[in-house]
């Protein structure tokens, strides 16, 4: 068995001990299957959510009335949830009502495909009702049960089916993709975020290129934030390879690239992405677009920033050279530690002595001067070493006089 199977052991344990029924279940028994790299594990039991609380000393009550309890184990937060049925969806989203039951195979049943829907015992012993092996090995998506009454339960879920492609190197049967099409517009209801966590997880999967087809066959785009009327774009995006990316700003920056919205930031705010993100690809489009008519240059570069400039250069050779990824990355670590200059505070004066040298009240204007003197030292213009930059402060005294 995998580690994080045996670290989360104990809580199961504890379980039995207790005269309850405790498996792990969902994505993680999925990826221990596939020999994939295990996320987080899961455990559903048939303990009630005040019944976890009160075994195990640190709990946190994340949606017990759902019945889901996090259970904090050696630091590890595990999610453990009741069996439980849903029933009566209100408006393709929610289940009305949370029944909570003693059969595993009931709480199997309402999970979304075959392939989320095993689990696996203290023994590594398999419980699969509903074929998932089966379609693990035949790399299918398929719902348990009827497609369209599953997305017409949740219609998340086809969105989610359109992740596992990516994620997974699946694929779906004509009967799924029929489904989605006929359902598709019931993705109108699902909240932002919830499609986010999916897009997110949809563009860092080794099968990106499949999965925006799929979004672009069956419409799906008309019901994420800022993609209607971009399916050109889209199919473009598709031919480039996106698995070279490494991280998830990059991930939205070539997105956004391609979608070309008149409004970079209002586009990423539909999604609700974090402020930070945002920022982030604002900054490397903002190079990007500059890097269509200059090469680097040594102010751009540390304008840039060393993680930016990497994560730009990754980008820029992606969509335009992939083969040379290698070489453009080593040749742009190259050439920032050949900088004179790889951040602000390496300058050799200090803003007291910038203040002294020219002997002005301090104010706003310090920070401006140090500013010339970075870029100074950047473009070469200027060494790096305090006699050096007062006397270059003194001869350019009558310009700070006058502009600052
Ligand atoms: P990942 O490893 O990417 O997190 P996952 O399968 O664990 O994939 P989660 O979104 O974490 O996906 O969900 C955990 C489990 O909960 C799923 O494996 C599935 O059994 C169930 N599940 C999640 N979302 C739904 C849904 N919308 N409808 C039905 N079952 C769901
Ligand atoms: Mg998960």
């Amino acid at each position: 068995m995998d580690t994080p199977f045996i670290e989360a052991k104990p809580i199961l344990e504890k379980l039995h001990k207790a005269g309850y029924e405790a498996y792990y279940v969902g994505g993680a028994v999925r990826d221990y299957l596939l020999k994939r790299k295990i996320g987080d594990v899961d455990i559903a039991t048939s303990a009630k959510p005040y019944e976890v609380q009160d075994l195990f000393s640190k709990t946190i009550d994340v949606g017990a009335k759902h019945g889901t309890i996090i259970v904090l184990h050696k630091n590890i937060p595990y999610e453990v949830t009741t069996y439980r049925t849903e029933s009566e969806y209100e408006d393709y989203r929610r289940p009305k009502k949370v029944s909570y039951i003693t059969s595993l195979k009931e709480d199997l049943r309402r999970r979304d495909f075959t392939i989320n829907a095993m689990a696996m015992g203290i023994d590594g012993e398999i419980q699969d009702y509903f074929n998932g092996k089966a379609h693990i090995k035949a790399k299918l998506i398929q719902t348990v049960g009827s497609p369209s009454e599953r997305f017409t339960e949740d219609a998340l879920r086809m969105l989610r089916a359109v992740r596992f492609i990516s994620q997974l190197d699946f694929t779906l049967c004509p009967r799924t993709i029929e489904a989605i099409k006929e359902h598709i517009q019931l993705l109108n209801v699902i909240s932002v975020e919830r499609k986010t966590i999916e897009m997110e997880k949809l563009l860092k999967g080794m099968n990106i290129k499949t999965a925006l087809h799929m979004i672009v066959e069956t419409n799906l785009n008309k019901y994420l934030p800022g993609l209607d009327m971009k399916k050109q774009e889209l199919r473009l995006l598709a031919t480039y390879n996106m698995q070279l990316l490494e991280t998830n700003e990059e991930l939205w920056t070539l997105l956004t690239f391609f979608i070309k919205p008149t409004r970079i930031d209002h586009f990423l705010r539909e999604w609700k992405l974090p402020v930070k993100l945002i920022k982030s690809v604002e900054k490397n489009i903002h190079l990007l677009t500059i890097l269509q008519q200059n090469p680097w240059s040594d102010l751009l570069l540390y304008e840039a920033g060393y993680e930016t400039a990497l994560s730009v250069e990754r980008l820029r050779t992606v969509m335009t050279k992939p083969d040379e990824l290698k070489a453009n990355i080593n040749k742009i670590k190259h050439s920032f530690s050949q900088l004179p200059l790889q951040s602000r505070d390496q300058i050799a004066v200090k803003g007291h002595e910038v203040i002294q040298t020219l002997n002005k009240t301090p104010g706003p204007w310090v920070s401006k001067a140090i500013s010339e003197i970075e870029k100074a030292i950047v473009t070469k213009k200027l060494a790096n070493n305090s006699s050096a930059i007062k006397e270059w402060l003194m001869s350019c005294k009558q310009d700070f006089e006058q502009n600052y």
